[in-house]
C-alpha cells in the first residue's frame, strides 16, 4: 500500500466526491453558528443539522466537507494514549434527500479500493442486524464474502437520538492482521482487541421515530458519512498512533526540539507531556482562528484549559515560556493550505497566544509552589483530598483551572474537594451578581426570592403592545401587599404582559398601566424563570390585587429599541464580512437611544473599515429586507448529538431572527419588521474595552438625523463666527490658520526688535553702584519664559553688570536676576541677590550664580525690591 500524507488524503477524498457532483465546501467554523446548544463543532454533520432537519435549504443536494472538530470528553486520556486527541478532522459525504444506500456504498468502496488502493480482502463491514438491504448491497453489488459482513445490534449500528429522523448505519473496518488480534475464534469487528480498526461510518437516515416509539419511513432519505482523517492516515501510513501521522509528528518534533528530550512513543512522563502539548496546540490555534478568545466561560474556558494544561506540561519538560507561540507556526505550516484562515490570521493567533501564555506564566510558578506545599503537607498529615478553599485560591489567584489542579493531584494519587470548589465558585458568582444588583436597584431586587413558585407570565409583547391584564401580586419593600397607593413604588405581577423584560442585551419596555382606581408608570421589567416583574410607580389613585388593567407599552421607545436591535444584527454580520470571521459577539446593550456592540477583534478598527462597515449596514437598510422570526424546538437540535455544557442554559424554544438572507441569529429580542424601518445607521465611536475586545457605539433612525442636525448647526455657527458660508468653512479656516501663523511670526520679530531696542536704552540708563552697572526694568505680564528672553537680549549687549528684571501681574510679581561672567569671580551671585530682591516684595527664591528667578507676592513693592538689589551689590563691594 502506498504511503499517503494526511494533507493529500484530504484532497483525494474531497476531489473524489467533487467528481461525483458533490458541492465541495470549506470547513465550517468551530463555533456553531446556528446551534446554541452545542459548545464546539464535534462532527462533520453537526453544522449541517439545519439541512437534515429541513429547517434550511442546503446549497446543493450533495455535499462534501472536511470539517475541523474538537471533542473534549476524553481530554483526560489525551497524552496517556496514542489515539486520543481533542482536535481532529472529519471527512464527510452527504446527501440531502437525493441518493441513498446504493450510491453511498458503491462510491465508498470505489474510493477505498481504487483511489486509496486498500486491499479488498482487508476490509470488513458491519451492518444493522435487520438491514437486509445493506447486506444485499455489500454482498451482491460489491462482492464482499458474507462472513465478512457482521450484523450488530441497535447500540452499535443504529443511529437515533430521542425522536425524529434516525436510521441504520454501516461501518467499515480495516483488518490490521492476526498479529494485532486476540486469537479468539470469534475475533471480528466489534471485538475489544486491536485487530479491526473502524474508520468510516455510513448513516442511512430512513425513518422517523414517532412519539409512541414506532418508526415510519421518511419521504426524503438522507446520507451522512463520516471518516476520521487522522485515523485513515494511520492506516495509510501503517502506524498505530495519531502522533506518528506525518503532519502531527511534525508538530511533535517541534516540541521535542524545544525540550531537547527525545520522543520514545511510550508511557514515560515526558512522552505524555509531549503528546499533550502536540494535541492541545492544534485545538488552541484552530479555536483562535475561529474567533474564540480565552475566558472563564463556555468555549473560551475550554480554550484556556487546553492552553494552560499545555503550558504546564511545557514547564514539566523544562521548556522556556513563549514556546506555544512558536509552536503555533508549525500548526499553521502543516494545515494552512487546507485552512487558509490560519495563514490569514497568523499574526492575530500568535498575539492572542502570547498574551495568554504570558499571563499564565506570571503565576504558574507561584501556583505550582503553593500546590507542592499543599501536597507535602497532605502527605505529612496522611490526607488525600485538597480542600475546596485551596483549589479555589489556585483558580482565583493563580489562574489554575480546576481540571489542571485535579490532574496534578491525580499524579500523586490525590484529589480535590470539587464539590466545595463549585460551591465557592457559586458564592463568588452570586456575590458579584448581588453587587451588581444593589448598585442599580432600590430594593426591587429583594423581591426576587418572592417570585419563586409564582405562575409564569404569559408574554404577548412579540405581537401586541397593549393587553388586558390582571394584577396577581404586589410586592413592596416590606413584602407582599394587596394595594399600592399614589406616589408609591412597588413590584407588580400580572397574568399576562406586553412588556419586554430586560434580557439578551436589550433594555426593558416602559409604559403605563391603567386600572379602575388609578394609573401607574412602568419603570422597569425583569424576568425570572418566566415570571415577569414590573417595577411601577403609581401616578394617580391606587392599584389593587385583582384589578383588571390596560397595560400599554410606550410605542415610541419600543420602536426605537427595535430599530437599534435589528441594526445590531446587521452590524454583527457586517463586522464579520469586513474584518473577518474571527469576529464574534462579546456583549451588547440595546436601548431606545443607542446601541453598543462588543466583539472580539485584536486591533483598533481603521477609519476606512468603519466606513465600509457602516456602509454595509446602510446598504442592508435601504435594501428593505424583510425581518422574519421562526421558532424551533431546541430538542430537534439536541437530539442530533448536541450537548449543552458549562453554565449555558437554553430554553426549549429558540427564536431565529432572519433579516432577508443577510443575517440569521438566535435571539429573543424585539425587532422591526423590515430593515427599511431602521431608516439609517451611524457609528459614533469605536474603542477598546479589554484585550482582544472592541466596542462600537452607534445610533439609528431619527437619532441619526438629530445628530446630523446638531453637527450641521455647529458647522453653521462656526461659519458664522468666521464670517463664511458653511461650504467655504474649510477654505476660510485654513486661510485663517495661515494668517495667524504669519501674524505670529511678525509679532515675534517685532517683539525681538523691541526687546533689543529696549536693551540698548537700558544699558545707557543703567545706574552704577560701586562701579558696577545695575540694570533694572519692570515689564507687564511677561511669563517666566518671556522674562528670560528679555534678559537674554540685554545680556547680548551688556559686557559687565547686574541685571534685575521684574514682571508685574495683578496679584504677584516675578523677578529675574542675571550676573555677567566677569562679576562672578568677584563674588556676585544671582541666586543670593534674587533672594533679597524677592524678600522685599514678600516672596522668596534662589538659583544659580549667573541666573536666578524668584517670585514676590506684592506687586506694589517693586521699587523696594530694586533698592534691595542696590544694597546687595553695595554690601558686596
Ligand atoms: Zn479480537
Ligand atoms: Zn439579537
Amino acid at each position: 500500500m502506498e504511503h499517503i500524507g494526511l494533507n493529500q488524503l484530504r484532497e483525494m477524498f474531497l476531489s473524489f466526491y467533487q467528481d461525483k457532483e458533490h458541492y465541495r465546501r470549506g470547513s465550517f467554523s468551530l463555533v456553531p453558528e446556528k446551534d446554541k446548544s452545542l459548545l464546539l463543532i464535534n462532527s462533520g454533520m453537526a453544522p449541517l443539522k439545519p439541512y437534515f432537519a429541513g429547517l434550511e435549504t442546503p446549497p446543493a443536494p450533495r455535499m462534501t466537507t472536511c470539517q475541523k472538530c474538537i471533542r473534549t470528553g476524553d481530554i483526560d486520556n489525551v497524552g496517556h494514549t496514542s489515539r486520543h486527541g481533542t482536535f481532529f478532522e472529519m471527512l464527510g459525504s452527504f446527501s440531502f434527500g437525493e441518493y441513498f444506500k446504493k450510491e453511498s456504498i458503491e462510491w465508498g468502496w470505489e474510493f477505498m479500493t481504487e483511489k486509496l488502493g486498500l486491499p479488498p480482502e482487508k476490509l470488513w463491514v458491519t451492518i444493522y442486524e435487520d438491514d437486509d438491504e445493506a447486506f444485499e448491497l455489500w454482498k451482491d453489488m460489491i462482492g464482499i464474502p458474507p462472513e465478512r459482513i457482521v450484523r450488530l445490534g441497535k447500540e452499535d449500528n443504529f443511529w437515533e437520538i430521542g425522536t425524529g429522523p434516525c436510521g441504520p448505519c454501516s461501518e467499515i473496518y480495516y483488518d490490521r492482521g492476526e498479529a494485532f488480534g486476540c486469537d479468539k475464534p470469534d475475533c471480528r469487528p466489534g471485538c475489544d482487541c486491536d485487530r479491526f480498526v473502524e474508520f468510516w461510518n455510513h448513516v442511512f437516515t430512513q425513518f422517523n421515530k414517532e412519539n409512541d416509539g414506532s418508526y415510519t419511513p421518511l419521504a426524503k432519505k438522507n446520507i451522512d458519512t463520516g471518516m476520521g482523517l487522522e485515523r485513515l492516515a494511520c492506516i495509510m501510513q501503517d502506524v498505530d498512533s495519531i502522533f506518528a501521522v506525518d503532519t502531527i509528528r511534525y508538530i511533535l518534533d517541534g516540541v521535542v526540539e524545544m525540550a531537547g528530550i527525545p520522543y520514545q512513543a511510550g508511557q514515560a512522563p515526558t512522552d505524555i507531556s509531549l503528546r499533550i502539548i502536540t494535541d492541545h496546540i492544534r485545538s488552541v490555534v484552530f479555536m483562535i482562528a475561529d474567533g474564540i478568545l480565552p475566558s472563564n466561560e463556555g468555549r473560551g474556558y475550554v480554550q484556556r484549559r487546553l492552553l494552560r494544561r499545555a503550558a504546564r506540561h511545557g514547564r514539566l519538560l523544562g521548556i522556556e515560556k513563549g514556546f506555544l507561540t512558536k509552536l503555533a507556526q508549525r500548526v499553521i505550516e502543516t494545515s494552512g493550505e487546507a485552512y487558509p484562515e490560519l495563514k490569514n490570521k497568523q499574526d492575530y493567533i500568535k498575539q492572542i497566544l502570547s498574551i495568554e501564555e504570558t499571563k499564565f506564566s506570571d503565576t504558574i510558578d507561584q501556583g505550582n509552589g503553593l500546590l507542592n506545599d499543599a501536597i507535602r503537607r497532605m502527605k505529612a498529615e496522611n490526607k488525600t483530598v485538597l480542600s475546596g478553599e485551596e483549589a479555589f485560591r489556585l483558580y482565583d489567584t493563580y489562574g489554575f483551572p480546576i481540571e489542571l489542579t485535579d490532574e496534578i493531584l491525580r499524579e500523586e494519587g490525590f484529589t480535590a474537594d470539587e464539590a466545595r470548589f463549585r460551591e465557592l465558585m457559586q458564592i463568588q458568582r452570586e456575590t458579584a451578581r448581588a453587587a451588581r444588583k444593589t448598585e442599580t436597584d432600590d430594593g426591587w431586587a429583594e423581591n426576587q426570592p418572592l417570585l419563586d413558585g409564582q405562575p409564569e407570565t404569559e408574554f404577548l409583547g412579540y405581537s401586541d403592545l397593549t393587553s388586558d391584564s390582571r394584577i396577581i401580586q404586589i410586592f413592596k419593600a416590606e413584602g407582599a401587599v394587596d394595594r399600592v397607593g399614589e406616589g408609591e413604588t412597588a413590584t407588580l405581577l400580572m397574568d399576562r404582559t406586553p412588556f419586554y423584560a430586560e434580557g439578551g442585551g436589550q433594555t426593558a419596555d416602559r409604559g403605563r398601566l391603567t386600572g379602575p382606581a388609578g394609573q401607574a408608570d412602568v419603570l422597569a421589567v425583569s424576568k425570572t424563570h418566566g415570571v415577569f416583574s414590573h417595577k411601577i410607580k403609581v401616578g394617580q389613585g391606587e392599584l389593587r390585587i385583582g384589578d383588571n388593567l390596560i397595560a400599554e407599552v410606550d410605542r415610541s421607545l419600543r420602536h426605537s429599541t427595535a430599530r437599534n436591535h435589528t441594526a445590531t444584527h446587521l452590524l454583527h454580520k457586517a463586522l464579520k464580512e469586513v474584518l473577518g470571521e474571527h469576529v464574534s459577539q462579546a456583549g451588547s446593550a440595546v436601548g431606545p437611544d443607542s446601541l453598543r456592540f462588543d466583539f472580539s477583534h485584536f486591533e483598533a478598527v481603521s477609519k476606512k473599515d468603519l466606513k465600509k462597515i457602516a456602509g454595509r449596514v446602510n446598504e442592508a437598510i435601504i435594501a428593505f429586507l424583510e425581518v422574519t422570526v421562526t421558532e424551533t424546538d431546541i430538542d430537534s437540535a439536541k437530539k442530533a448529538g448536541a450537548v449543552a455544557q458549562f453554565d449555558e442554559k437554553y430554553s426549549d424554544q429558540v427564536r431565529v431572527v432572519a433579516i432577508g438572507d443577510y443575517s440569521r441569529e438566535l435571539c429573543g429580542g424585539t425587532h422591526v419588521q423590515n430593515s427599511g424601518q431602521i431608516g439609517s445607521f451611524k457609528i459614533l465611536s469605536e474603542s477598546g474595552v479589554a484585550a482582544g475586545v472592541r466596542r462600537i457605539e452607534a445610533i439609528t433612525g431619527q437619532r441619526v438625523l438629530e445628530e446630523l442636525n446638531k453637527r450641521e448647526e455647529t458647522v453653521r455657527q462656526a461659519a458664522e463666527i468666521v464670517k463664511a458660508n458653511p461650504d467655504q468653512l474649510l477654505t476660510r479656516l485654513s486661510a485663517m490658520n495661515d494668517e495667524i501663523k504669519t501674524q505670529r511670526r511678525e509679532l515675534d520679530e517685532m517683539r525681538n526688535q523691541s526687546l533689543a531696542d529696549d536693551a540698548a536704552g537700558l544699558l545707557r540708563d543703567a545706574k552704577t553702584i560701586n562701579g558696577i552697572p545695575l540694570i533694572t526694568k519692570v515689564y507687564d505680564g511677561l511669563d517666566a519664559n518671556e522674562l528670560r528672553l528679555a534678559a537674554d537680549k540685554i545680556r547680548e549687549l551688556a559686557t559687565s553688570g547686574v541685571l534685575v528684571l521684574a514682571s508685574r501681574h495683578p496679584d504677584k510679581v516675578n523677578f529675574l536676576v542675571a550676573v555677567t561672567d566677569d562679576l562672578l569671580e568677584k563674588g556676585y551671585h544671582a541666586g543670593k541677590i534674587v533672594k533679597q530682591v524677592a524678600a522685599a516684595a514678600g516672596g522668596g527664591g534662589g538659583g544659580k550664580a549667573d541666573l536666578a528667578q524668584a517670585g514676590g507676592k506684592d506687586p506694589t513693592k517693586i521699587d523696594e525690591a530694586f533698592t534691595a538689589a542696590s544694597e546687595a551689590i553695595s554690601s558686596l563691594a
